[in-house]
């Protein structure tokens, strides 16, 4: 199962700087000769591979990333400046493509590689150069080139980092909804009538996550297998469940038997997803009094011995202390992102033979 988060965004180049036309005038220095010096190079746009990002939601917004201009030659056979070069940060994972005509510009797999995706205009020559025996006062310069640019295609495949579990009309689809900043395209996946809904959620620039709603994980279970172990599959890749809960329910039933319930299916579907990280939302705080809401939270809270495991309530219809949960899942992931990139290099240090990780000593 994909998810593709897509984006565009435009690259530009610098140009090169142009070659100087100039002669050399001083005092008792007749016939001072050209002195015109050349361009410097447009600068470069690169892509930079980097692990700590995972989504393309900083990207929505279609913009251009440009490389800097050379600067022109001067007199006193002075060069201009190369332009600088521009560096654009894109998740691992990333391909880039060329929209014009599909090419694959670069494939990003891993962290720190850089590809060049637009190659800065070369700089112009400075008359200096055009002097010869029979050309003493070269009055020509040539002028620097432009440099390249073109609209990219960024695509990743996503991962979901949190999942939402819980009965029908608990709230997940509107949660969802609230917290997300953007959709990405699900490809890939065979079952058109029911399919996990995917949505980045943006903490900051650099600082997203993916939370995908996994309705098939339970309403799919009674349908038999099928279906419901797809559901699952993706289920085990995230890191975080969210389990939730809608604590006034309609129908006069009560929350601390929607907890069971999912509780028991995650149990019988899978040990490891039962006994991963899960955080409690105790959802549809806006229809009751703070007094009620806090009471109905201790009496579930007690009721299913949680402890002091993650609870949060909070309204996902009118998002009262959605960002709060959001802004906790992003840390949360973050360390968790931080320890599997120390676990990955400690593997590759040891595989390198080379394991001089004293006890003791920290790395970060
Ligand atoms: P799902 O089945 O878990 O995806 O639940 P939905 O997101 O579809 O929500 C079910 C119903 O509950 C919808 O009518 C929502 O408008 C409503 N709902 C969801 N969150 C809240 C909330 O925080 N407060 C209130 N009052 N209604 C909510
Ligand atoms: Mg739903």
């Amino acid at each position: 199962m994909k998810f593709v988060d897509e984006a565009r965004m435009d690259v530009a180049a610098g140009n090169g700087g142009n070659g100087c036309v100039s002669f050399r005038r001083e005092k008792y220095i007749p016939f001072g000769g050209p002195d015109g010096g050349d361009g410097g190079d447009g600068g470069d746009v690169w892509v930079v591979a980097d692990s700590g990002l995972n989504t393309l939601v900083d990207f929505r917004v279609t913009r251009t990333f440009r490389g800097g201009h050379g600067e022109s030659g001067r007199g006193s056979q002075c060069t201009g400046a190369r332009g600088a070069d521009c560096e654009v940060m894109l998740p691992v994972g990333t391909l880039v493509y060329n929209d014009e005509n599909d090419e694959l510009l670069a494939d990003l797999t891993e962290p720190g590689q850089r590809v060049m995706v637009a190659k800065g205009g070369w700089h112009g020559i400075g008359n200096i150069r055009f002097k010869s025996s029979t050309n003493r006062t070269p009055r020509q310069a040539s002028e620097g080139s432009a440099g390249e640019r073109r609209r990219l295609r960024l695509e990743l495949k996503l991962l979901a980092d949190v999942g939402l579990v819980g009965l029908p009309n608990a709230g997940k689809s509107t949660l969802l909804s609230r917290a997300s900043a953007a959709r990405p395209r699900i490809a890939d996946y065979p079952f058109t009538t029911l399919y996990p809904q995917v949505g980045v959620v943006s903490v900051g620039v650099a600082r997203s996550f993916t939370l995908v709603d996994l309705p098939g994980l339970i309403e799919g279970a009674a349908e038999g297998a099928g279906l419901g172990t797809r559901f699952l599959r993706h289920s085990q890749r995230t890191r975080v469940l969210l389990q939730v809960i809608d604590l006034f329910p309609l129908d006069g039933s009560s929350p601390e038997a929607a907890f069971d319930t999912i509780d028991a299916e995650l149990a019988a579907w899978d040990e490891t997803l039962h006994q991963r990280e899960r955080w409690l939302v105790l959802n549809k705080c806006d229809l009751a009094t703070d007094d009620d809401v806090q009471e109905a939270r201790d009496a579930l809270l007690k009721a299913i011995g949680w402890g002091d495991r993650p609870v949060y309530t909070l309204s996902a219809h009118s998002g009262e202390g959605v960002p709060a949960l959001m802004g906790d899942l992003m840390t949360c992931l973050e360390s968790l992102r931080a320890a599997d990139a120390e676990a990955a290099e400690n593997e590759r240090r040891e595989f390198a033979g080379q394991d001089n990780s004293a006890d003791g000593e920290g790395h970060d």
